[in-house]
């Protein structure tokens, strides 16, 4: 067989385009300022958060929210989470996931647009650039420009001030894991640990990186959500859209001008030139359009100033394009079947959150049966069990309870170390922490129904009356 030989002479010297620095330029406008306002709130949470002091009395941190490594304990305010109780966790990110769906069906990637940490990030470090060099045009004919001294000089200001955000944005997320007050100052002095210097350069590193150089390379590369984007949307959700029925044909305009028997974008390009992520929205919905709608505000600014209607660009659905598009009434449906079903789950699963929150005990028990032997007979002919019970006390005070069992006629119980008055053993568990304690049962043979008989421990708190049943099995020979 004869192989087709390419031809070589054809073939485009280079496949491989290089990316484009993208320069957006300032626009003014609704939801220019809506993202000011939000990213001011971000960054007033992310670095004013650790420092919010909430009085949880003496010997507890108090600091509001706290992921506490080393005392393996979560602060959220009043919401105390134990290691045992990481599901509360699970239920947390279940919520943010479903949250993300909602959102997306309802409005499309108002995430990417306007609270994603990388849209933030990247618009801090525009910003610096626009101080720094001026705007758009500026900043393009300062990349072009050969290198000098002005360039090196503006340059240094440049990554010395994106260093700072980054250091910032790094200690932001290490402060939520210390008390904030005692680890900013260490870790100045050198005083932290290395874990929370390795958390630092890897967060604020990846602050440099991914706003100051990725910047919209992550959202179109690097992040999965743009990938499966498509999934959560429907002809419903309300997506930043170009009116092609209004805008076209277009072409360039003089002011004043009328707008009979053509379209109404004057192909000027503004909505190019503000996006950050540099499209052509009148392409339709792409992959790396992240929703932040600076697009609407160029292309508002452009129909005052021709006096034309507002939103040839706008947040709008297909389904309402569709109908504007044949001179009918558009309607919106923000309640449908994916966007209750979405709102429901999160309803149900942040109700279990709530309600486990509110009644759930402070003081949890977990037994383990001895393996090995897993009974012994004494002496007398009854049977022997052994356990290792541990009290988890999640209140700061010490607690004094009483152990004994039931559900098999004449067992009694004997703690290793500890005093047994009138059946019940007397314990006690330290405030804050889980007591160990190894555990016997003694059950007489001819109460024993099989090789497994199920009993119950009964543990009392002898202050405050609080009891905690345990449902345990007493191992025997096989019947
Ligand atoms: S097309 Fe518009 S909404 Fe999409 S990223 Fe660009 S400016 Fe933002
Ligand atoms: S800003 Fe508006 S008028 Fe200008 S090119 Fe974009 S869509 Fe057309």
């Amino acid at each position: 067989m004869n192989a087709v030989e390419p031809d070589v002479a054809k073939q485009p010297e280079n496949l491989y385009e290089e990316t484009k620095r993208i320069h957006p330029r300032t626009i003014r406008g609704t939801f220019r300022s809506i993202k000011w306002v939000v990213m001011v709130v971000l960054m007033a949470v992310w670095h004013v958060g650790p420092f919010i002091r909430w009085d949880r009395g003496a010997g507890a941190p108090d600091q509001a929210i706290l992921i506490d490594m080393t005392g393996r304990r979560a602060y959220f305010f009043g919401i105390e989470i134990w290691p045992q109780e990481v599901y509360y966790i699970t239920g947390l990110l279940l919520i943010a996931g479903l949250a993300l769906f909602l959102m997306s069906a309802v409005a499309g990637r108002l995430w990417c647009g306007f609270l994603c940490f990388q849209t933030v990030y990247t618009d801090l470090f525009m910003l610096v650039e626009r101080v720094v060099v001026g705007d758009r045009g500026k900043r393009i004919s300062f990349d072009r420009r050969k290198w000098d001294l002005d360039k090196v000089a503006r340059k240094t200001v440049i990554l010395f001030l994106w260093a700072l955000i980054s250091l910032a944005c790094g200690l932001g997320f290490c402060l939520f894991f210390g008390d904030a007050f005692t680890l900013l100052p260490q870790i100045f002095t050198g005083d932290a640990g290395a874990g929370v210097y390795t958390f630092l350069i890897i967060v604020g590193g990846g602050c440099f990186m991914m706003a100051g150089w990725g910047r919209e390379q992550v959202c179109i590369y690097v992040c999965p959500y743009s990938r499966f984007q498509s999934a959560m949307f429907d002809e419903h959700s309300m997506i930043v859209a170009y009116e092609a029925w209004r805008g076209e044909p277009r072409g360039a305009a003089r002011k004043n001008q009328s707008f009979e028997g053509r379209g109404h974008c004057i192909d000027c390009k503004a909505c190019i030139a503000a996006c950050p992520t540099g499209l052509d929205i009148r392409m339709g919905n792409q992959l790396a359009c992240i929703g932040c709608a600076l697009c609407i505000d160029a292309c508002d600014q452009m129909m005052d100033r021709y006096k034309l209607p507002r939103g040839l660009i706008s947040y709008d659905s297909i389904i309402a394009q569709e109908a504007r598009a044949e001179g009918k009434v558009a309607k919106m449906r923000p309640f449908r079947s994916r966007t209750v079903i979405y709102a429901a789950m999160i309803a149900f699963i942040a109700g279990v959150m709530v309600y486990g929150l509110t009644f759930r005990s402070t003081m949890e028990v977990s037994i383990l049966h001895e393996r090995s032997p897993l009974y012994v007979q004494l002496g007398s002919g009854d049977f022997r069990n052994g356990y290792t019970y541990k009290v988890l006390n999640m209140v700061r005070q010490e607690r004094r309870l009483a152990l004994h069992a039931e559900g098999i006629q004449g067992i009694a119980v004997d703690v290793v170390g500890e005093t047994v008055t009138e059946g019940k053993a007397k314990i006690s568990a330290d405030g804050d922490s889980v007591a160990t304690f190894r555990v016997y049962a003694t059950a007489p043979e001819n109460e024993l129904k099989s090789h497994a008989t199920p009993f119950t421990f009964v543990l009392e708190d002898l202050d405050s009356g609080t009891i905690v049943r345990s449902t345990a099995t007493f191992m025997g020979p096989d019947k």
